[in-house]
């Protein structure tokens, strides 16, 4: 397939090039480096893909690139671009959300409409749920978001829907669940878990540790995109891990490999909701989505990633479960 990933050099877009360039197709990456977090992180994300014959990279901001010749000829777009994270978009912030999360994305559906596209993947989110009136959540619930990230979302989410409603834009929007794996956002609370843990430094927790997330491994997510695009399915889907834990119950988990974890504690932050957890049903239905990475492994993953990262350190120490439980162990897995 060519396919046009815009997001590219982020945490997600970089390891959906990597998986689409390991299938054999042709990616062009579109990203406008936005300062968001430190390029370093970026830079480091594009480099691992530059080599590859079969990518490209297009630096620029999607509110004013041409796109339709970027579209053109294109199998499948996958629209990760955006501003992510929930605790920064109240205020004067919003503005950026607005424009990062609903006009570029009005831009992006104008321009598959006029290219005929065969698949348009948008990376939706589960704060467009906020807090849920059911466990495990399944998309026909009216979503509630409580951040403006997640309205924001849900703005993009429900443009997907319109143009496909009424124009016929093959649009998937998958909303994902807490996603996880090496190279997280520096924002995210397992990538600064981690840095703690195997930095031995104190861990800042936001909230009393007792809510809970649908923790989604990276691989996962990006196999799941490829296979959205390549199926006949249109429509909204979520797409979880499978298994609900707290965040107290990741930090007890991960210090069984680095050692306990120095937790200060701190009030919660508003925009987040007390608990996620997805109903995945349809996408297992419309695509085969089943996530095969469990909590115990994608850490580990993390750990691994974060010490190679430090001189001098090169093992892990394997995770182990708690003591007589199978908490961690995804009920795919044997
Ligand atoms: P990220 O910040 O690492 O990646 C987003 C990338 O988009 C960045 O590299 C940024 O430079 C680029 N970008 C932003 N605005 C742009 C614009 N106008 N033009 C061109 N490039 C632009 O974030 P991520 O965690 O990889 O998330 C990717 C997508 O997935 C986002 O849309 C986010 O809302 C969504 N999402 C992420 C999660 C998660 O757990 N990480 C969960 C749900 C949804």
């Amino acid at each position: 397939m060519r396919a046009v990933v815009t997001g590219a050099a982020g945490f997600i877009g970089s390891h959906l090039c990597e998986h689409l360039l390991s299938r054999g197709d042709e990616v062009v990456g579109v990203d406008a480096l936005t300062g968001f977090y430190a390029l370093s992180y970026k830079r480091r994300n594009l480099a691992r893909l530059l080599g590859d014959d079969h990518f490209a990279f297009r630096r620029g901001d999607l509110l004013d690139l041409r796109l339709e010749p970027l579209f053109a000829g294109a199998d499948a777009v996958y629209h990760l671009a955006g501003q992510p994270g929930v605790r920064g978009s109240w205020g004067a912030e919003f503005a950026v959300y607005l424009e990062r999360n609903v006009l570029v994305t009005q831009r992006v559906l104008e321009a598959a409409r006029d290219t005929g596209l065969g698949r348009l993947v948008f990376a939706s989110s589960s704060s467009v749920y906020g807090d849920a009136e059911a466990y495990p959540t399944p998309e026909t619930l009216a979503p509630k978001p409580v951040s403006p990230y997640g309205v924001t979302k849900l703005a993009a989410e429900q443009l997907c829907e319109t143009y496909r409603t009424v124009f016929g834009v093959p649009t998937a929007s998958l909303r994902l669940f807490s996603v996880y794996g090496p190279r997280q956002r520096p924002d995210m609370a397992f990538a600064r878990l981690v840095a703690a843990a195997c930095g031995h430094r104190p861990f800042p927790l936001y909230g009393d540790g007792g809510q809970s997330r649908d923790f989604t491994y990276v691989g996962d997510v990006v196999a799941a995109m490829r296979a959205a695009a390549a199926s006949r399915w249109t429509g909204v889907a979520n797409l979880g891990g499978g298994c609900e834990v707290t965040m107290r119950q990741v930090i007890e988990l991960l210090g069984r490999s680095t050692g306990p974890v120095d937790v200060v504690p701190g009030p919660d932050r508003p925009g987040d909701a007390r608990r996620t957890a997805a109903d995945i049903t349809l996408a297992r239905d419309a695509f085969g989505y089943r996530p095969r990475t469990d909590l115990r492994s994608g850490l580990a993953a993390m750990v691994r990633a974060e010490l190679a990262s430090q001189p001098g350190r090169h093992q892990a120490p394997a995770l182990t479960p708690l003591a007589g439980t199978d908490r961690y162990r995804h009920p795919t897995e044997v």
